[in-house]
């Protein structure tokens, strides 16, 4: 089959064509700036980048322009669109109605809806895409994917938050977690990589991206997340401070004269190792080249951030009352090779020990662990994309 992946945000749009049978990307790339002007980046397998600057109002016009690029007659993959048998859509929030991707129809799109308020910059994205694909595109089979899902099988003593249990009751204020299609991902193939038993196995992955988080796996089910209600809880991140004081928001407001949300967008945009840095970046590689020169503030946001990682893992290890494995994924967890080492130092206590060789590879599966280490510890590549074109074809096949 081939499977057309989008990922809508609010003024973008990433995509992929995959062939399911042999999972190889077929075309790739993304449009930016969609309502702003318009940029369609475009690559073939195996050809150069493509980029067109071109008028983009809308979602329905980039996704025209993804569609029309698939169907170049030089460039192009397919010869028509009869050749995409199916879509699969990556959706930021599914609340508690999805714990498992689902096949786009009425039913979904009004509970994405209802749940639109939970994820108010994510959600609404999400469901434009599907409904400009279903436009244009009518009658091709679609699949929802939740970044929430995979963390539906927490038990209510982690999700539930120690307030008074009618706002749950009543607005679903619980911790949902993100990034589900990683950590779902990432933990099977940590499995697969390490020849374990996926059923009789603890797993820790540690999604150390531009947003971060860590969540604790038993027997390929997800018992505890870092992010929460909303992405902005747990681990420091690029721009978002994760966890702080709740009274943050009433105190920095008097201070600055700002509502909640003004506080949020500080929480949410200016702070992490960004804001710890006094702005100077959000980027891994530019905290370390700036530490390396002496920069302190540098030096101690990479610090926070390596620190409220070893806190996590150390509290799902309690929680799981063990460890088989720890996976670390996303673009600071697969290429830092020196935070993944600061992080499991704080680990040799009980036996974990790291090896610099095979901690130096890139880009591929490896275990990063010594032999005689009594936890193995890996780097395992993400691939959401994969991840929901899988999704897609298993919820289609039935
Ligand atoms: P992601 O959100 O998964 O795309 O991760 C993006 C982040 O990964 C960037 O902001 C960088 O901080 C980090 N990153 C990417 N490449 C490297 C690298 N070679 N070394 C350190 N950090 C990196």
């Amino acid at each position: 089959m081939k499977v057309l992946v989008i990922n809508c945000g609010s003024s973008s749009l990433k995509y992929q064509v995959i062939d399911s049978d042999t999972e190889a990307v077929l075309a790739k790339g993304l449009c930016e700036r969609i309502g702003i002007d318009g940029r369609l980046v475009y690559q073939k397998a195996g050809l150069d980048k493509e980029i067109t600057e071109a008028a983009m109002p809308t979602h329905k016009e980039a996704i025209q322009m993804v569609l029309d690029a698939l169907q170049n007659e030089k460039t192009g993959v397919i010869k028509s669109l009869k050749e995409i048998d199916a879509v699969g859509h990556r959706v930021v929030h599914g609340g508690e109605k999805f714990a498992c991707s689902a096949k786009v129809d009425d039913e979904m799109i009004k509970a994405l809806e209802e749940c639109s308020g939970l994820a108010p910059l994510h959600n609404p994205a999400n469901l434009i895409g599907i409904r400009v694909c279903q436009e244009l595109m009518p009658g091709v089979p679609m699949v929802g994917c939740f970044d929430t899902a995979f963390h539906q099988t927490m038990p209510k003593k982690a999700y539930l938050y120690p307030i008074p249990i009618e706002y749950y009751e009543k607005y679903g204020i619980r911790k949902y977690g993100f990034h589900g299609t990683s950590h779902s991902f990432v933990s099977k193939e940590t499995a697969k990589f390490l020849g374990m038993d996926l059923n009789h196995s603890k797993i820790i992955v540690c999604h150390l991206g531009n947003g971060a988080s860590v969540s604790a796996v038993v027997n390929g089910k997800c018992v505890d997340t870092s992010m929460g209600l909303t992405p902005l809880a747990g681990l420091c991140m690029g721009t978002r401070s994760g966890d702080v004081d709740p009274s943050v928001v009433e105190f920095l407001g008097k201070k600055l004269n700002l509502d909640a949300s003004g506080v949020l967008q500080i929480l949410n945009k200016k702070s992490g190792v960004y804001g710890l840095s006094r702005g100077l970046s959000s980027d891994f590689r530019d905290l370390a080249s700036a530490a390396a020169d002496g920069n302190q503030d540098a030096k101690v946001a990479l610090e926070v951030f390596a620190y409220r990682v070893v806190t996590t893992i150390g509290a799902y290890i309690a929680a799981m009352n063990g460890v088989d494995a720890i996976a670390f994924t996303a673009g600071i967890g697969e290429n830092d090779k020196e935070i993944r080492k600061e992080i499991m130092s704080n680990f040799t206590y009980m036996g974990i020990q790291i090896d610099d060789e095979k901690n130096a590879v890139r880009g591929e599966n490896v275990k990063i662990s010594t032999d005689d280490s009594k936890v193995a510890v890996c780097v395992i590549p993400t691939n959401e994309e994969l991840a929901i074109c899988r999704d897609t074809v298993a919820i289609l096949k039935g």
